[in-house]
């Protein structure tokens, strides 16, 4: 019998005519949406339960609908805008940064966020161990930091990720070890206690860093799940997406930031949108995007105040943008 979870996750929506029906979309509505997209629909029914019914202004039904947006082709738009594959070492790790790498533990996602730049990236799906990106990492006592990243960490079994943290426990230059996964949000219940007793066993510092764009994403048993991952003494990270439509507010950045900190999760990042193709319409200019930043410094806390950052390929960090005006 699968997890309780697995069984949730096929309630996802996956094909486009279902969810416009139970969405209840108008006929003027339905014309705006993109019936065959090459990155395929995956909303997980809770989520999608959420969205106020026909209305495509929705800031979480925006994240995940399919527009006929994407059909639009900008120059400096791109398949692989963050240039993952230049940094590809193996099938499944990219270093790209001084101490630290990323292993892509696995293509699978519980949701398609349409904005995601790595939503082309030919993930190998063959190989199901990793045993090239652990010795990647023995020879390099430089890495002292791996992300566990993807497609989406939390899609792997228990016994897959177990298998993983016990072969990175037992390299000693490997210091710590960051999640990052957006599973929760859609599917509180991956949180379970075996996952739990999996992440307690690791001898390494633990950072879990979630994917939250809007308020509302974050309901009473999406935090109460995460709580459980605190309670083992490991810190939480929340990382944005700036997007318009989405959450390109005053309101909706400060309710974000008030209801992470009020659950004792630091706003890490709020990234600008990395130019993948199809995602045009999420653009956010940076000139509304650093007066959103000065407005949140304004209402809250220094820590509750996210980093605006933005990926340039080929530069030693992410980049902080920042007003530059005296
Ligand atoms: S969950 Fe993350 S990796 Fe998966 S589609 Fe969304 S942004 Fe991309």
């Amino acid at each position: 019998m699968p997890p309780l979870w697995r069984q949730i996750q096929q309630e996802n929506f996956t094909k486009i005519g279902p969810l416009l029906d139970f969405l209840d979309l108008s006929k003027e509505n339905r014309e705006r949406i993109l019936l065959k997209s090459k990155f395929v629909l995956n909303l997980p029914l809770r989520l999608a339960k959420k969205i106020v019914k026909n209305d495509l202004n929705d800031p979480i039904l925006r994240q995940f609908i399919p527009l006929i947006d994407e059909d639009i082709s900008l120059s400096g738009f791109t398949l692989d805008p963050v240039q993952d594959c230049a940094f590809q070492k193996t099938e499944k790790l990219l270093h790209k940064y001084h101490a630290r790498a990323l292993i892509l533990t696995t293509s699978a996602c519980a949701m398609h966020c349409r904005y995601c730049f790595r939503q082309n990236f030919p993930y190998e799906k063959k190989i199901k161990n990793f045993e090239a990106e652990t010795a990647y990492l023995k020879k390099d006592p430089t890495i002292t930091e791996v992300i566990l990243s993807g497609g989406d960490p939390l899609s792997l079994s228990d016994e897959q990720l177990a298998d993983l943290l016990r072969t990175l426990d037992a390299i000693p230059s490997i210091q710590r070890i960051r999640f990052h996964t957006r599973f929760p949000i859609g599917i509180p219940e991956r949180i379970d206690p075996s996952f739990l007793h999996l992440l307690a066993s690791s001898s390494k510092q633990m950072f879990f860093c979630i994917h939250a764009n809007h308020p509302r994403e974050l309901d009473e048993e999406v935090l109460e799940a995460l709580k459980k991952i605190q309670r083992l003494g490991i810190s939480l990270l929340n990382q944005s997406v700036l997007l318009r439509g989405v959450n390109d507010s005053e309101e909706a950045l400060i309710g974000l930031s008030q209801t992470l900190l009020n659950a004792g999760i630091i706003p890490y990042y709020l990234h600008t949108l990395d130019p993948v193709e199809g995602s045009s319409h999420f653009v956010v200019s940076e000139t509304r995007s650093l007066a959103l930043v000065r407005a949140m410094q304004t209402h809250l806390s220094g820590f509750g105040v996210p980093r605006l950052a933005k990926e340039e390929p080929g530069q030693l960090s992410k980049t902080f943008v920042m007003n530059t005006d005296a």
